[in-house]
């Protein structure tokens, strides 16, 4: 990235955090000091998914995190691991260079990586998922029951 100042293309990522369908960077010239902000659109990378009555979806990381997340609550797994979790899914998926993948082979994914990780977040999140038969129908649930009048202390937690 060349700086818009001085023209050098010595210049480092400074700080990094996502904006709406972007990535805002500040950056610093080493040549000049400037200091400037790009923003980087993100593209929608990974495979659509097909959902039990055919139609598809965009690829949605943070809905997959958030069913894994409900199903460890109060287990002793820690953000890194869970994040790690859905990185595999993720790496299986999105590497695979499929086009389509159907959400009974996420959900197959999700638990088999589960029941490694602990027996009890894998019988939750298997009970639901296999009631609903679609990992979708689960993750509306989990938004569903997300949304109460009032949130529990639990749920307070989970945001931060
Ligand atoms: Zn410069």
């Amino acid at each position: 990235m060349r700086c818009p100042k001085c023209g050098s293309g010595e210049t480092r990522v400074v700080d990094s955090r996502d904006a709406t369908n972007a990535v805002r960077r500040r950056r610093l010239c080493e040549n000049c000091g400037n200091r400037f902000t790009t923003y980087e659109r993100v593209e929608v990378l990974g495979p659509l998914v097909v959902k039990r009555d055919s139609t598809r979806e965009a690829w949605n990381r943070t809905k997959l995190a958030e069913g894994v997340r409900i199903a460890c609550t109060k287990r002793p797994i820690s953000s890194v691991r869970i994040e790690a979790l859905v990185d595999g899914v993720e790496a299986q998926f999105i590497g695979s260079g499929r086009q389509e993948i159907p959400t009974s082979e996420i959900g197959t994914a999700v638990m088999r990586r589960l029941r490694e990780l602990d027996e009890v977040a894998y019988i939750r999140f298997a009970s639901v998922y296999l009631r609903f038969r679609d990992v979708n129908g689960f993750l509306e649930e989990v938004e569903r029951v997300r949304r109460p009048a009032r949130p529990s202390e639990d749920q307070l937690a989970m945001e931060l």
